[in-house]
C-alpha cells in the first residue's frame, strides 16, 4: 500500500462540513478568557499553572509553555474553552481503542495547542500554535454535546491535540454528554499533574494513552518532557478502573530497542497487570522527524512478540491495515474474537463479555 493510501485510510473518519458548525455556533458567546481550574496566584499578580508537570510560572499579561493559558492581570484563563478547532466522526478503532464499543461512532474534537513539543507530531499544525493562529469554532460545551448526540455518535473523543490543555472545555463537556447518555474518552500524552488528572479520569470513560518511549532521554530530548509523570498518570487510570489502553508509536532508531519494549512490558505487567492492550503502531516520517524512514513491520511484530513474551494478553500492530495482528484474539482458545482490517471490522465473536468459543471472559466495555 502506497503512504498516500494508508494516508487517505488513516483519516477514515468523517469530517462534518464545517458551515453545519457555523450555523449552530451562530449565537454562541465568546467563552474564551474562562478562568482556569488549576493555578494559585503568586505574588506581583504572577501565577503558577498546576495542570501540568510543568509548572509555568507565568507573568502578567505573559502566557505558559503550552500557549493557550494566558495570566490577565493575576487571573490565569484558558484562551481554548469554546474553542474547538477540529469536530470530526471517527470510528472508536481510530483512536484507537480496540476494546472499547467496537464500530462505535466516536465525535472527535480538539483545540490548538500541547504541553509537549514532539518532534514526531502528526496534528503539529494544531498542536503547535497559538489558538489565534488556525481557525476555531464557537461552541459552548453544551452544544458540543448536542451535536455529537445529533449526530448520533455514542462517545465523544478528546483527541488530536493534547486534550490536558483544554481540560475546563473537556470536562464541562463530559458533564454534559453524560447527561445525554453519551460516553466520553480522552486521548492523550498523560503528562499532568495527578489532582487534575484525578478530575479527568472521574469523568472519562475510556483513556488512551500514548506512551512515547520507556527512557527520560527520550522524552527530555524527542518530547521535551518527562517519562516519571507519565507513567504515574497510567497507573493512577489503570487504578481509577476505568477503560484503559496503551499505544507506543515505534520509531526506527530511537525508541526500538528491544531490549526497552522489554523492561516496559514487564513495567506494565507489574504495575497495571497483563490485561491492558498495548498497540505498536507503525511510525511515518513527518513533522521534525522526516529524516527517518517508517517502522519496518517486522521490528513491530518483534516488539509484540516480547510484550506477549512478558505476559501482555492483547499486544496489536497499528497502522499496518490488514496485518493479522489488528485481530482479538481469545487468550485461553486462541480464536478470533474481533477481526479487524484498517478500521473496519469483520467478524465479532464476543458475546456478553465473553469468547463465543470457550467462554473466556474479555475485558473491555462491549456494550
Ligand atoms: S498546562 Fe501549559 S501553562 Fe500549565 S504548566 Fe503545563 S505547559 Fe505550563
Amino acid at each position: 500500500m502506497k503512504r498516500r493510501d494508508f494516508l487517505k485510510l488513516l483519516g477514515a473518519g468523517l469530517v462534518i462540513p464545517s458551515l453545519e458548525f457555523e450555523a449552530e455556533a451562530k449565537n454562541a458567546p465568546d467563552l474564551s478568557h474562562h478562568e482556569a481550574r488549576y493555578y494559585e496566584k503568586l505574588p506581583d499578580r504572577r501565577v503558577r499553572c498546576l495542570l501540568c508537570p510543568r509548572l509555568c510560572i507565568v507573568g502578567d499579561k505573559e502566557r505558559g509553555y503550552c500557549g493557550v493559558r494566558e495570566n490577565q492581570g493575576g487571573k490565569y484563563v484558558s484562551l481554548v474553552y469554546g474553542r474547538p478547532v477540529t469536530l470530526a466522526i471517527d470510528p472508536i478503532e481510530k483512536k484507537p481503542l480496540f476494546h472499547f464499543l467496537p464500530g462505535r461512532k466516536a465525535f472527535s474534537i480538539a483545540t490548538a495547542g500541547c504541553n509537549v513539543n514532539c518532534k514526531f507530531c502528526q496534528n503539529w499544525e494544531i498542536s503547535q500554535v497559538r489558538p489565534e493562529q488556525v481557525r476555531f469554532y464557537k461552541i459552548p460545551p453544551g452544544q458540543t454535546a448536542q451535536l455529537a448526540y445529533k449526530y448520533a455518535a455514542p462517545i465523544i473523543a478528546y483527541t488530536y491535540s493534547e486534550p490536558i490543555i483544554f481540560v475546563e472545555y473537556m470536562l464541562d463537556t463530559a458533564s454534559f454528554a453524560t447527561r445525554l447518555g453519551i460516553r466520553n474518552v480522552i486521548i492523550t500524552g498523560a503528562h499532568v499533574r495527578p489532582k487534575p488528572w484525578k478530575d479527568i479520569l472521574a469523568a472519562m470513560d475510556g483513556v488512551k494513552i500514548d506512551l512515547k518511549a520507556f527512557t527520560e532521554e527520550f522524552y527530555r530530548k524527542i518530547v521535551r518532557g518527562n517519562l516519571k509523570p507519565v507513567l504515574d498518570a497510567i497507573v493512577m487510570a489503570a487504578e481509577s478502573g476505568k477503560w484503559l489502553e496503551i499505544v507506543y508509536l515505534v520509531i526506527p532508531g530511537l525508541n526500538d530497542n528491544m531490549k526497552d519494549i522489554k523492561r516496559m512490558s514487564r513495567w506494565m505487567v507489574k504495575n497495571i497487570g497483563p490485561d491492558v492492550p498495548v498497540h505498536f503502531s507503525r511510525f511515518f516520517p513527518m513533522y521534525l522527524l522526516k529524516n527517518l524512514p517508517s517502522t519496518p513491520v517486522r521490528t513491530l511484530e518483534r516488539a509484540r512478540e516480547v510484550a506477549m513474551g512478558e505476559g501482555i494478553k492483547f499486544v496489536y500492530v497499528g497502522n499496518v491495515p490488514g496485518h493479522p495482528a489488528e485481530t482479538t484474539y481469545c487468550p485461553k482458545c486462541k480464536r478470533a474474537l474481533i477481526k479487524r482490517v484498517g478500521y473496519e471490522i469483520k467478524e465479532f465473536n464476543i458475546k456478553h463479555g465473553k469468547c463465543k468459543f470457550c467462554g473466556e471472559k474479555i475485558p473491555g466495555v462491549w456494550s
